[in-house]
């Protein structure tokens, strides 16, 4: 294998440290083992079956979560977001950004080790990986050994099952912004639009090449959180860490030499080998640890066969490791601001959605002229006017114009808008009485829904100027 002058750099900086830098140079085939964090990271993978299966979740016989985008809608159940509304997005955006920072500053990188897609799917396929092509050891043994037919056919079994899951990601993801049912007939029949082949093959290719191939690189060297994340942490966030004090001197189970003097580590590598990333946890916190804590399960499960307490690598702050007591998360500045913030973001958001109306109403006075003389005398506004039915039924309308006596057309017109249907209409005012008039007159528009809810647009009349005595002049 070539070494890339990155690769030479690292060396060189590993050599300097004495700490083992994965550079993608071995393939880390980790070991599988029980123990409560594999239980946890099993329940926090499975909440990624929302994304698979939410595109199917009917209501009102329409998809009940979409994103569309040519519609310019996004619908939520019977919530319906128009792009004059998306601003709420940004705060659900932000909402998760703290929650986030949150999480980084309690418990480092929990979001990688638990949750994020590149982990999960990884996590996933290394599971068939080991379905068919047996433990750690086998499967090393199988990359080295020649081909044969055995080996052709796992290795064919294994990439065609990476490759359906990578394309169920893709139409997955792009189930989110089309009906998901047309879109499964619409690939079946080769008439999906472009941008839906575009999102299929990026996504098939995406999580084929980083799931199955560059699997711990990313979190190395790609993935930009990993490169933030140290700024989040303090002395009181929980990490996993060895306990050195304890463990050290290491020695492996049977040496006698020094056995008054040994630590509880029995030096088994068992840690070491569960690591997803490849790191060992006894050479102290390093870049790679996605904190996904299978060395404590594994650690924990050495300790339980030895009759010795648990917890020689555990989840553990600097300052609970200095002092035996760390200070509580939710009394660390960074977490009370994340956490503060997080509240007021979580009022707004529910706030802003409940108030968002079923219609809505803007009113635009031209101001160019702001007013012209009819033949007759009279003094006509013009006004441009924008209503939105933001419902996913057919609503009718009731408009009226509420102002001085001295203007016209001010009746009431009843209409008919479709589901997510706006219009834009040019409305004409005019007042023929102009004796009485004043210069700014206050006029309002008001909308009522059928079911009698009702919105009132404020805007003006504006008249001859007063210096005129109230009389256009020429
Ligand atoms: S060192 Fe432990 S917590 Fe960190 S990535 Fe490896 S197994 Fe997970
Ligand atoms: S699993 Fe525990 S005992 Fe075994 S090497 Fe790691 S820290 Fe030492």
């Amino acid at each position: 294998m070539t070494t890339s002058s990155s690769d030479y750099l690292i060396e060189s900086l590993k050599s300097e440290q004495g700490l083992p830098i994965n550079t993608g140079s071995q393939k880390v085939h980790p070991k599988r083992m029980a123990g409560r964090f594999r239980t946890l990271k099993w329940w926090t993978a499975s909440l990624w079956l929302i994304f698979f299966l939410g595109p199917y979740l009917r209501w009102n016989e329409q998809q009940a979560i979409l994103l569309d985008i040519p519609a310019r809608q996004f619908r939520f159940f019977n919530l319906a977001i128009f792009p004059q509304d998306v601003w709420i997005l940004t705060f659900v955006l932000l909402f998760f950004v703290m929650l986030l920072i949150l999480l980084t500053a309690v418990a480092g990188r929990v979001f990688c080790g638990f949750f994020c897609f590149q982990t999960v799917w990884t996590d996933l396929y290394m599971w068939i990986e080991e379905r068919l092509e047996g433990p750690p050891r086998r499967r090393q043994q199988l990359d080295q050994a020649p081909w044969n037919a055995e080996k052709l056919l796992r290795k064919t079994v294994k990439h065609a099952l990476w490759l359906m899951i990578a394309a169920l990601t893709g139409v997955s993801f792009a189930a989110w912004f089309t009906d998901a049912h047309h879109l499964w007939q619409a690939y079946f029949s080769l008439q999906a639009h472009p941008a839906a082949w575009m999102v299929l093959a990026m996504f098939t290719a995406g999580t084929y090449l980083f799931a199955g191939f560059m699997r711990e690189q990313v979190c190395f060297w790609l993935c930009p959180y990993a490169r933030i994340q140290g700024v989040m942490y303090g002395e009181n966030t929980a990490l996993p860490v060895y306990d050195a004090q304890r463990g050290e001197p290491r020695q492996k189970l049977g040496a006698v030499k020094n056995q008054t003097n040994r630590g509880a580590c029995v030096d088994c590598d068992l840690c070491v080998a569960v690591c997803p990333t490849g790191i060992d946890i006894r050479d102290g916190q390093q870049i790679g640890c996605i904190t996904c804590g299978l060395c404590i399960d594994a650690c924990d499960h050495v300790m339980g066969k030895l009759d010795q307490p648990k917890g020689l690598v555990s989840y553990k702050s600097l300052n609970s490791m200095r002092t035996g007591q760390g200070k509580p998360f939710y009394k660390t500045p960074l977490a009370m601001t994340a956490g503060l913030s997080l509240v007021a973001l979580l009022l707004i958001i529910i706030s802003s959605i409940s108030h968002i109306s079923e219609f809505s109403i803007s009113v635009y006075h031209h101001r160019q002229p702001e007013f012209i003389k009819l033949s007759d005398g009279a003094i006509r506004n013009r006004y441009q006017l924008k209503i939105q039915n933001k419902t996913d039924r057919a609503v009718g309308y009731q408009l009226s114009i509420i102002g001085p006596s001295e203007i016209k057309n001010q009746g009431r017109v009843h209409f008919m808008l479709e589901p997510g249907e706006a219009i834009s209409r040019t409305v004409l005012l005019d007042a023929l009485d102009i004796a009485h008039l004043a210069e700014i007159n206050a006029i309002s528009f008001r909308l009522l829904n059928d079911k009698g809810a009702e919105k009132m647009f404020q805007t003006v009349f504006i008249g001859p100027p007063e210096k005129t005595g109230g009389v256009w002049d020429d």
